[in-house]
């Protein structure tokens, strides 16, 4: 169930190359191509969701699942004892620019608040 003019969907399929750091059935991590910080990964559910505003209530174990994926990338990546953040821009204003879902999980260094 992915779209083939979505570009994670594409990823997910493996027509555009990512640096993938987990992956479980449902869900794939792969660094941002542009990060933000030392740790910039995007978790996103293998199936194709617009955002976290078209999800539903029976989607709880996938996001669960999504949520627990970042904790698992977090760990991966040695920042889950100093700490780390995790994001998702959603819709304009939320400042969502690829819209499949995704959280970003974001550490390495001190993060700022509030965000822009
Ligand atoms: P958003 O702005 O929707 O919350 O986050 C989208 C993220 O996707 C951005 O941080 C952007 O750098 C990242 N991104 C955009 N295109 C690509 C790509 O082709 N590959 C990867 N790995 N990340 C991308
Ligand atoms: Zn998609």
């Amino acid at each position: 169930m992915t779209n083939d003019h979505c570009l994670f969907c594409r990823i997910v399929d493996g027509d555009v190359p990512a640096d993938v750091v987990h992956e479980t059935e449902h869900v794939l991590a792969f660094r941002d191509v542009s990060p933000k910080a030392p740790t910039h990964v995007l978790v996103i559910p293998k199936r194709h969701i617009a955002s976290l505003a078209e999800t539903d209530d029976g989607d709880t174990t996938l996001l669960g699942e999504v949520m627990i994926a970042a904790r698992d990338v977090a760990r991966g990546a040695g920042i889950d004892e100093a700490g780390f953040r995790i994001v998702a821009n959603t819709g304009g204003d939320g400042g969502q620019t690829v819209h499949h879902l995704h959280v970003h999980v974001l550490g390495g260094r001190a993060l700022g608040w509030p965000p822009g």
